[in-house]
């Protein structure tokens, strides 16, 4: 099976499009959530996302879009895209993102999707060593998560003896480019697509991961959208400044 796993949307309907052009043909969607906030098009994006998607788990900015937590948490640029986003979602699409689940949810053997980690769903895993110790209690071989923004990999064998941290070497920071990972049988791998709609690893463009749980790879993939039509719809939108120009630097 080939499972498409996408993550931290956030309502960039030019990035998803792109994304889902360029994909390579897949059996499965699994959605790490953020659907929306930042962007400009949260009913365009949360309809596409359920109309492909078998599998979500609900990010931070859905819970307080659709008002499950309050904004309190979030900083100033991010708190003032929450409020426009549940101002502007409909009545179904808010019915839809606030019944997302809490992850870990294991859709199939083997696998988990989380948000942030397994032991909390708002968690940052933004190093090594908090990867690994995440790793070494992991129930099952492979985890995807999301909510850094930033594509890669880390792994830990069975043993907890050896470890290791995945950057994609792409050869080129132009055009689409895909690098692939084949999973060791005895290793345990924290797997983040990287986001589509809003990259922050210093790669402007989206990202997704393709998982092929028969032949035991991960193949991360780098796709570039129309990031200026995207930005104008913010800008347009009357969205804070800030989350246009950080399209284009990625970050
Ligand atoms: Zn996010």
């Amino acid at each position: 099976m080939r499972i498409l796993v996408l993550s931290d949307i956030h309502a960039n309907l030019e990035a998803l499009e792109a994304c889902l052009e360029a994909a390579p043909e897949h059996d499965r969607v699994f959605n790490l959530g953020d659907i929306v906030g930042y962007g400009a098009n949260p009913n365009e994006v949360t309809e596409r996302s359920r109309a492909l998607g078998s599998v979500f788990v609900r990010g931070n900015h859905d819970k307080a879009s659709t008002g499950l937590i309050p904004v309190d948490d979030f900083n100033p640029v991010a708190a003032l895209a929450v409020i426009w986003t549940r101002e502007n979602l409909t009545p179904e699409n808010l019915d839809f993102l606030r019944d997302m689940p809490q992850g870990p949810i294991i859709p199939v053997d083997n696998l988990q999707c989380v948000h942030g980690s397994p032991r909390d769903e708002d968690e940052y895993v933004l190093t090594a060593r908090e990867a690994w110790s995440i790793l070494a209690q992991a129930s099952v071989p492979v985890t995807f998560f999301g909510h850094t923004h930033i594509q890669g990999a880390y792994w830990i064998d069975d043993r907890n003896e050896r470890e290791g941290v995945v950057d994609p070497d792409y050869t080129s920071a132009r055009g689409k480019q895909r690098f692939t990972l084949s999973l060791n049988e005895t290793g345990k791998y924290l797997v983040n697509p990287g986001s589509i709609g809003q990259p922050r690893d210093g790669d402007p463009r989206a990202a997704f991961v393709v998982y092929d749980t028969k032949a035991k790879e991960v193949t991360f993939h780098r796709v570039p959208y129309n990031i200026e039509h995207a930005q104008r719809k913010i800008l347009s939108a009357g969205l804070p400044d800030r989350l246009a120009t950080r399209l284009s630097e990625g970050r």
